[in-house]
């Protein structure tokens, strides 16, 4: 048995993003295609719909014409934040690209494993990365002039082009845009580490994320308003979300580009800069995950700026608590909603609808149109009405399959098209979904994900390394799951607090910074394993749950 969605199927139609958002007809676009959407918080300067489909326009013709750009290639985002990402990022669309976007925050090592397993054609940063992806590309055997500065900086050697360089407004006359099979053509290639390993490619179709921005814009579009709000100009987004995670590409580019919802775009997130920009535009809402909500319900900066404009925040990307949407709302009488999604399913699954706040505290709200799921047990059997279980989803948003992984497809997807989220949850009568557990072995520090299979991987090759296992521990003062480390050391070695901080800072100086080890490093005499060889998480983290209360 499966549980559709509660609400009406929407109509899907079998086209490419660049014609869902660029060539609506003119009565189906609720906003002037002049109205400002993207903002930037630094500079002020805004673009409008118009204005990010000439410019992608220009880029995509400037892929065709100065790279030969062909179907199908990738061209990696490996940049904060910035007002033009959407422009690159529809432009290499137009080009018949798929964008694959990394964390701007990525060592060599970790951007060169993506580069790599993506077969990239093309990479996108700023100034202050471009050591970083110099480096990467030269390891990638991706030419240097094949790397693009967006921002204001400019590269003095002259040898790496700016963004402006490569659009072309001279050949917009020239090239077409490259014609695209919905079902069949990858948009964007997201790395994930889905239940188990390694981070992988999720292959995203055209048809994938029309969908997704539909079921968004379904749920969401009926929140806001993009002609009216408070001052009459409209709801404003702040956008901290990065850009590079599929629930800012969602909400920041597409579900924005479509719904033509303003967005005051912050490079990253920093609280006091997120308070500034949201007294100075009269900021509405924002989607940010839970350590953002904490910050807004305890941060002392708070008190000093007139947030008064806000009306709504809306929690993703990872567990929320009681707690917090209580403190906002107490403090701020703003109120806090959820939902919920992941890469594998082009962004968002559920949501919570506006006039549910405070109804079904803790939920992550309904499914989203024309998506089904099922709640199993162990066997992949049905469990009872209510009972906690696997959640299986399958929808027109779900990917294809993992970048050239078919094993690891095979064991995500099963043949009749049901995605195992490796999420448990629990369904109520009313249709509201409760995220209970994760039997997955993904951690996410601040919805950051971080694959502990990767962490292991590197403190294995650490000399006085046994054995490793890496988990997930609550840090309730930060709203956040951190990445701890249980070792086992080789023998006569001696563990120590000194060890534990100098194995810490070790591999701290080979990830980006949210995979650090916060949570620390325990000793201990062995990792418990199943017969096969498989470690026993759950226990660990049962382990480190009755630690925690000691301590
Ligand atoms: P990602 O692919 O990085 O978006 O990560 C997806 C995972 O984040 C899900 O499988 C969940 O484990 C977690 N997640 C996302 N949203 C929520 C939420 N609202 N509550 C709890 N966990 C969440």
């Amino acid at each position: 048995m499966a549980y559709q969605s509660s609400f009406p199927p929407i109509p899907i139609p079998e086209t490419d993003l660049w014609s869902l958002i660029f060539r609506r007809d003119p009565k189906n676009v609720p906003f002037p295609e002049t109205k400002e959407i993207f903002t930037s918080a630094k500079t002020g300067v805004s673009y409008s719909l118009a204005t990010v489909r000439q410019s992608a326009h220009e880029f995509g013709c400037g892929l065709k014409a100065r790279w030969s750009w062909r179907k199908g290639e990738v061209l990696t985002l490996y940049t904060p934040n910035s007002i033009d990402t959407a422009a690159t990022t529809m432009g290499t669309l137009w080009a018949g690209g798929i964008i694959s976007p990394a964390n701007p925050l990525y060592t060599v090592e970790e951007l060169t494993r993506q580069l790599v397993d993506s077969g990239s054609k093309g990479l996108v940063t700023q100034l202050a990365h471009l050591p970083i992806a110099r480096e990467a590309a030269s390891r990638a055997n991706l030419p240097e002039s094949r790397i693009i500065l967006l921002g204001e900086g400019r590269d003095n050697t002259g040898r790496v082009a700016h963004w402006s360089q490569m659009r072309s407004a001279k050949y917009t006359y020239v090239f077409s845009r490259t014609a695209i099979e919905p079902k069949k053509d990858l948009a964007f290639l997201v790395y994930s580490s889905g239940t188990t390993g390694l981070p992988k490619g999720v292959c995203l179709t055209h048809h994938n994320m029309v969908s997704n921005v539909l079921q968004f814009a379904f749920m969401e579009g009926r929140t806001f308003h993009p002609s009216g709000g408070h001052d009459g100009k409209g709801d404003r987004q702040l956008g901290v979300l990065p850009l590079f995670h599929i629930y800012g590409l969602m909400c920041g580019i597409l579900g924005s580009l479509y719904l033509g919802l303003e967005i005051v775009l912050l490079e990253r997130f920093e609280m006091e800069e997120a308070l500034r920009t949201i007294e100075k535009y009269r900021c509405t809402f924002a989607y940010v995950p839970p350590p953002i909500i904490l910050a807004f319900g305890k941060h002392p900066a708070v008190d000093g700026y007139d947030l008064s404009s806000l009306k709504m925040l809306h929690s993703g990307a990872a567990p929320l608590t009681r707690e917090l949407t209580e403190a906002v709302w107490k403090r701020l009488g703003v109120p806090v909603k959820q939902g919920f999604g992941l890469s594998e399913s082009g962004s968002v699954t559920h949501v919570q609808s506006w006039d549910e706040w405070g109804k079904f505290m803790g939920s992550v709200g309904k499914l989203v149109p024309n998506m089904e799921a099922r709640i199993v047990d162990e066997e992949g059997e049905v469990v009872k009405d209510g009972e906690a279980g696997e959640l299986w989803l399958k929808g027109p948003n779900i990917f294809v399959g993992y970048y050239k992984q078919p094993e690891k497809t095979g064991e995500a997807l099963t043949s009749d098209g049901w995605f195992k989220t490796g999420d448990v949850f629990r369904r109520d009568k009313y249709g509201n979904y409760f995220c209970v557990d994760r039997l997955k072995e993904l951690i996410k520090y601040k919805g950051f994900p971080v694959p502990p299979a990767e962490l292991e991987g590197l403190l294995i090759g650490h000399e006085e390394v046994v054995d490793v296992c890496v988990i997930g521990v609550e840090d309730k003062d930060q709203a956040t799951e951190v990445p701890r480390a249980y070792i086992v050391l080789k023998s006569g070695v001696e563990p120590s607090d000194g060890k534990a901080r100098e194995m810490a800072d070790w591999l701290a100086n080979q990830v980006a910074p949210h995979k650090k080890l916060r949570g620390g490093v325990r000793f201990v005499d062995q990792v418990p394993k199943s017969p096969s060889g498989k470690i026993l998480r759950r226990l660990m983290r049962e382990q480190a749950k009755k630690e925690d209360r000691v301590s």
